[in-house]
């Protein structure tokens, strides 16, 4: 079978490699359809910032098959899969959530290792699928973020996370829901999909941005970081009431400077997740997730801007991390 393999750091090939095998009863075959770039991550492993990853991201060597954010149908399963997964059978079309190995052709995946597979229904494409990723991820989020209904709350970036983060604010009842970014193509579906003012950040002093959304929409109760940015996290504490909270959902390697006074005398939360769900509950969240883009209360369609074939795999990475201003997220169309 063919898959974007990482020889070494900042080398990635189109290759023949064997295609996977069933080795015991709780895994499963997938053969991909469609697979989706995740910026950080995906830029990061393939230029070796990351080390390399496979399977649920267990350490490896090199070489390794990039992707972790892909759909397709199950084409083999082993006897005891059901044991945790009831339902699932051979010709359902999943997605799942950060399975690694997924620009191939066919992935295998140990069920026991990893609680996001999620059955996907007839109206949700297999594109959507590909990039359910995220919105999977950010509902499993919101078991430990809070947003209560009338909330106002500042979600920095509007990338992905941010995308899905600003629709389930809304849907949560948020009175008001702002947005930042640098890329106006980001702001513009961040409008699209509700929300109530979405700013460029290039445009302003950080401090100056965060006083600016106080006096347009008053202090926020929640700040959502999705962004990973030193400056937008002066934008974030700066809009934030005291006592408020801050959430960081950003996923980027390199250090962010934090305003340290504000937040040791203003910010009630400022962090990472507090727990995590266990196996079955991040099972329903994943299949809540899959729902709510079924019945369009998650609009993830808009975000997908652009798409290549495996083989175009180098171009695609390249092009995702380089054109931020023009793409938001690019689908690998594998089947
Ligand atoms: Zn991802």
């Amino acid at each position: 079978m063919k898959a974007a393999v990482i020889e070494k750091p900042g080398v990635v090939v189109v290759k023949e490699v064997p295609k996977p095998k069933l080795e015991n009863d709780y895994e499963l075959i997938v053969k991909v359809h469609k697979a989706a770039i995740c910026r950080h991550p995906d830029y990061e492993l393939w230029q070796g910032i990351r080390p390399p990853a496979k399977d649920c991201w267990e350490p490896a060597d090199y070489p390794f098959i990039l992707g972790h954010e892909f759909s397709g149908e199950i084409v083999e399963m082993g006897s005891k899969v059901n044991e945790i997964y009831p339902d699932l059978k051979v010709g359902d079309r999943i997605c799942e959530w950060s399975w690694c190995n997924g620009f191939a052709e066919y992935v295998k995946i140990d069920v026991r290792k990893i609680a996001t597979i999620a059955p996907l229904p007839d109206n949700v494409s297999d594109e959507e699928g590909a990039v359910l990723e995220l919105a999977g991820g950010s509902t499993i989020f919101f078991t430990w973020a809070t947003v209560r209904p009338l909330d106002k709350v500042l979600v920095l970036g509007s990338g992905p996370a941010g995308l899905s983060i600003i629709q389930h604010a809304k849907n949560f009842g948020a009175e008001v829901v702002v947005t930042t970014d640098l890329y106006d193509n980001r702001l513009k579906v961040a409008r699209k999909i509700g929300a109530d003012a979405a700013y460029n950040a290039s445009e302003y002093d950080p401090d100056e941005l965060g006083r600016l959304i106080k006096k347009e929409f008053g202090e926020m109760d929640v700040v959502i970081d999705t962004a990973g940015a030193s400056k937008a996290v002066f934008t974030g504490t700066e809009a934030l009431k005291p006592g408020g909270s801050f959430y960081i959902f950003a996923h980027v390697s390199e250090s962010v400077a934090v305003p340290y006074f504000r937040v040791a005398t203003k910010v009630r939360h400022f962090g990472p997740p507090m727990q995590w769900p266990d196996p079955d509950r991040l099972r329903k969240l994943m299949r809540l997730a899959v729902r709510w883009v079924s019945e369009g209360k998650l609009d993830i369609k808009s975000w997908i801007t652009h798409h290549f074939p495996l083989d175009d795999i180098e171009k695609a990475l390249k092009f995702n991390w380089e054109r931020p201003q023009e793409c938001i997220k690019v689908v690998i169309d594998i089947a």
